[in-house]
């Protein structure tokens, strides 16, 4: 414990005084690994891990870097890293509750604790995920198994009418993989208007329900999503929520990033309605800080996801007639890691108002951006209450603008394209990001700004 505290301070040190974008070509990475590793011979362990961590501090983006304004990877806490190496030390299976009941109750305990956080009634079922995409995937099967009875046993090719899905264009691109693999196919995402601020448009989605079903396609889903990605956008989940029971049709809340704001007084109003969610997906690794993977899905109705998921073999454990159910029958996976455990101690040791107070803190890093942006001449190009800032100005290369964001190494930051036309975004993804690397940042991105409108 004390040394993976000390190795975890001294690499912080490191990252944040070193490069944030990786310097090698895959050339120069492949004959590293060619020239030293045949795997013929024994090698030092130890050095080894030198070498490894030297490959990681040079050929990666150091996501970790409070200068890093990234995509949703997040400063990791010390409670998560922790838990990772426990885990790996004691190697439990969670598959079924009896081989380890500790991580199956750690778990259990901490999904139901959010649970109540999201609302969700105390029967509701939620099982750790590899990521945001296993929990999407797991509500489309479960989703599909409520909607349509021979689902299950004779496949979607038995069913009278192609089924459908609602989701906007904002939404995360893995539901066109999640669809192929379902089965259901890319075609059946139906790509609903979103408003002028890229939220979900609930007169569109009406109009496209109803002529699909006048059409003979069989509507059964809709995605609503709590913090896009490109801009971090909230559709209007109380709408949905409302639509959805009135129209028959599951609501899956994908809140993968910003469902973490339900620890916070300040933000939770923002994800209102969600409660109404027949399922939610939320990622741990993302704004709760937790290292990758640590995806959650929750569902309300725990018979739906018994159905989907269940499964009878010879060579697992006996059931019990304990009230602990086995997630081998409840989920996608199998071999199940303790995912958990990770959440269950940044949890544990930050408290409610700490864990809280860790994406406050982002969230007003996110303002001081917006203001001092706007201040210096900047425009702001996306609307949400989120740490997530999208902006340009006339006349402005983006590419090249990040181009030189990169060379002088100043932050990492990418490019979005905003209903058509090109923008910079940037999220405050670390808890470590302070006001002075914004103040920063911003004051080098007028400078670089000034120069390239000069050539
Ligand atoms: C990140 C993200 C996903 C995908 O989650 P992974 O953990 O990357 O699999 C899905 N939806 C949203 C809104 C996301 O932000």
């Amino acid at each position: 414990m004390n040394a993976i505290e000390e190795d975890f301070a001294e690499l912080q040190e490191v990252i944040q005084q070193g490069p944030i974008y990786p310097n090698g070509t895959p050339e120069e990475i492949r004959a590293h690994l060619a020239s030293h590793y045949d795997f013929r011979g024994q090698k030092d362990l130890a050095e080894t891990v030198a070498d490894v961590e030297r490959m990681l501090r040079t050929w990666q983006v150091q996501v970790t870097h409070p200068r890093y304004f990234g995509l949703f990877n997040p400063s990791v806490t010390l409670a998560s890293v922790v838990a990772d190496t426990l885990v790996a030390m004691y190697n439990p299976q969670l598959a079924n509750w009896r081989t380890s009941p500790a991580g199956n109750e750690i778990e259990r305990h901490t999904l139901g604790w959010l649970a109540a956080k999201f609302g969700l009634p105390a029967q509701s079922r939620a099982t750790f995920t590899s990521g945001g995409t296993e929990a999407n995937l797991s509500a489309v099967t479960v989703a599909l198994t409520n909607a349509f009875p021979g689902y299950g046993e004779d496949g979607l090719r038995s069913l009278a009418a192609e089924p459908t899905i609602y989701l906007t264009e904002e939404a995360h691109h893995g539901f066109n993989k999640i669809a192929h693999l379902t089965g259901l196919g890319r075609k059946a995402l139906r790509m609903v208007a979103v408003d002028g601020d890229l939220k979900m448009d609930m007169a569109d989605l009406e109009r496209r329900v109803a002529e699909d079903r006048r059409s003979g396609f069989a509507p059964f889903m809709v995605v609503g999503t709590a913090g896009t990605t490109a801009t971090g956008a909230i559709d209007p989940l109380k709408e949905l929520g409302r639509f959805c029971q009135r129209a028959g049709l599951w609501f899956h809340a994908d809140a993968a990033w910003g469902g973490a704001a339900i620890l916070s007084p300040e933000l939770r109003h923002h994800l209102a309605g969600i409660e109404s969610a027949d399922s939610i997906t939320c990622d741990a690794h993302k704004w709760f800080s937790v290292s990758m993977g640590c995806g959650m899905f929750f569902c309300r109705h725990p018979d739906r996801v018994a159905e989907a998921f269940r499964s009878q073999v010879s060579y697992m454990p006996d059931k019990e007639s304990r009230p602990v159910f086995d997630p081998y029958t409840t989920s996608m996976q199998w071999s199940r890691r303790f995912i958990g455990l990770k959440l269950f101690l940044s949890l544990a040791q930050n408290g409610e108002s700490g864990q809280a107070a860790m994406i406050e803190h982002q969230t007003r890093m996110g303002h001081v951006l917006r203001e001092s942006l706007i201040a210096s001449g900047w425009r702001i190009v996306n609307r949400t209450p989120l740490p997530l800032v999208c902006f340009t100005r006339d006349g402005l290369d983006v590419r090249r603008f990040l181009a030189s964001l990169r060379e002088e190494q100043i932050v990492w930051m990418s490019e979005v394209p905003i209903q058509g036309r090109p923008a910079v975004r940037a999220c405050i993804t670390s808890y470590r990001t302070t006001e002075s690397d914004v103040l920063s940042v911003v004051e080098e991105m007028n400078r670089l700004a000034a120069q390239h409108a000069a050539h």
